[in-house]
C-alpha cells in the first residue's frame, strides 16, 4: 500500500469540479482534455480500478446528456416555433455532439468520485 499525504480538507466539491483525485485531492485525474492518468501523480491509487471499470460512468453521461438535450429542444422549440420536430431534435443532439468530450470528462470523474466516496 502505498503512503499518501493527507486529502486537503473540506475540499470534496472543489475536487470534483477541478477533477482532482478523490483521495488526495492534490493532483488531477485527467493529464490532458481526454487523456487520463492511470494513478495519481500525487498518491499513487489507480483511477481504473478493473476492467469494465468506467460501465458506470457511461450511466452518469447519459444522465448528464438527457436533460441538457432536453433542455436544448424545450427552448429551441420556444425561440424557432417554425423548426420542424426533425431540426428541433438535430439542434439538441448537436450540442450533445459539441459538449461530448467535457461530458466524458465529468462523468468519468463523477464516476471515480462516487466509486472512491462508496467504496475507498
Ligand atoms: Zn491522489
Amino acid at each position: 500500500m502505498t503512503h499518501s499525504p493527507p486529502p486537503v480538507p473540506g475540499s470534496r466539491w472543489r475536487a470534483l469540479l477541478r477533477g482532482d483525485c478523490p483521495r488526495c485531492r492534490r493532483a488531477p485525474i485527467f493529464r490532458a482534455l481526454l487523456t487520463m492518468n492511470e494513478k495519481c501523480p500525487s498518491c499513487g491509487i489507480a483511477f481504473d480500478r478493473e476492467p469494465g471499470y468506467f460501465t458506470g460512468a457511461m450511466y452518469i453521461s447519459y444522465a448528464l446528456a438527457v436533460p441538457i438535450a432536453a433542455t436544448v429542444a424545450l427552448a429551441t422549440s420556444f425561440v424557432f416555433p417554425a423548426w420542424s420536430f426533425e431540426m428541433t431534435i438535430a439542434a439538441a443532439f448537436s450540442v450533445v455532439a459539441l459538449l461530448s468530450p467535457l461530458l466524458f470528462r465529468y462523468s468519468r470523474i463523477l464516476w471515480i468520485h462516487f466509486d472512491r466516496y462508496v467504496d475507498p
